[in-house]
């Protein structure tokens, strides 16, 4: 467990509900913490504080979007989404990743970005590491650099760390 102490209220404001959305896990609802300016302030403070220089920021449907929409237009940079399957209506580049039942994909316009960006990828909850690393490959198919990805909660029990291995992960509070 790791909580910084800007970031406790912050935490505080975290629900935690057993059995959603089925049975076994355990959902970090952050609807409160959204809804608390001071906390939420101080969540996009600190993602935004891990930039890394990235003149980009991609966030992961659907809360991850909520992040990364703040931290760009407080800090002036573009938004770019990565998307769950069929939302997209132009061509996309698409990554397909495991989960613990079965597939999902994520998807991003093939024009969202170049090589020429720097890109910090933004998500609420890291789990098993699945979506953060489709993400990121994402980014590398339009052939921009990674400067860093940010989340709001790592779930440390769920051992991602290793799987995310090849790329830099900030987590501004472990749980
Ligand atoms: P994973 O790919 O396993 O790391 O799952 C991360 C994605 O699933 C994030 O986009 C989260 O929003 C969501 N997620 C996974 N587990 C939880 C959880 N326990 N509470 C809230 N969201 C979760």
């Amino acid at each position: 467990m790791n909580i910084p102490k800007h970031l406790e209220y912050a935490y505080s404001r975290i629900v935690d509900v057993a059995d959603f959305p089925k049975p076994g896990i355990l959902f970090k609802d952050i609807t409160p913490v959204l809804e608390d300016e001071k906390a939420f302030a101080a969540v996009v403070d600190d993602l935004a504080s891990h930039l890394n220089g990235a003149n980009k920021v991609a966030g992961i449907e659907s809360r991850g979007f909520i992040f990364a929409a703040a931290i760009a237009a407080k800090h002036n940079l573009g938004l770019v989404l990565l998307r769950k399957p069929g939302k997209l209506p132009r061509e996309t580049h698409v990554i397909q990743y495991q989960l613990e039942y079965g597939f999902d994909s994520l998807e991003m316009h093939v024009d969202s970005l170049n090589q020429k960006d720097s890109v910090i990828l933004i998500d609420d909850v890291l789990a098993t590491g699945g979506t953060l690393l489709a993400g990121s490959e994402l980014i590398a198919k339009s052939g921009a650099r990674l400067t860093n990805s940010a989340v709001f909660i790592e779930i440390s029990a769920l051992k991602s760390r290793t799987r995310l291995s090849s790329i830099p992960v900030h987590s501004s509070i472990i749980v």
